[in-house]
C-alpha cells in the first residue's frame, strides 16, 4: 500500500487458488484491496472449455511443487479433480488392486 500511497501503479498476477481449490496464499487478500481485479481463464487440456482450475497431476502434497510441464493441466469446472485425502486413497486402492 506505501507504494500505491505514493502514486505507483501496482500490478500483480499470480493463482488465486492452490491445487486443491483452496485460497492460495496472500493473493484473495489482495484481491480484496485492488481497485480493479480481471480474473483470465486458460484453456481446459481436456474438453477446451475456460478453465479457472489447476489440475496438479502428480501425488505431491506440497503446496508449491515447481517442476517442468506435466506437473500441471488447466481444467474447467467440470474435469477439475480437486486433491483431496479420499481421492489420494482412491488412487492408491487401484494403484494396489
Ligand atoms: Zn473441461
Amino acid at each position: 500500500m506505501e507504494l500505491v500511497h505514493l502514486g505507483k501503479r501496482v500490478i500483480l498476477a499470480g493463482l488465486d487458488t492452490t491445487f486443491a481449490n483452496e485460497p492460495f496464499g496472500p493473493v484473495p487478500n489482495l484481491m480484496a484491496l485492488a481497485d480493479e481485479v480481471t480474473k483470465l481463464s486458460a484453456v481446459c487440456m481436456v474438453c477446451g472449455a475456460p478453465a479457472i482450475h489447476t489440475q496438479r497431476l502428480g501425488q505431491s502434497q506440497e503446496l508449491v511443487v515447481v517442476g517442468a510441464a506435466g506437473l500441471y493441466e488447466a481444467r474447467c469446472r467440470t474435469h477439475f479433480e480437486p486433491f483431496t485425502d479420499e481421492h489420494h486413497s482412491e488412487q492408491l486402492d487401484l494403484l494396489t488392486a
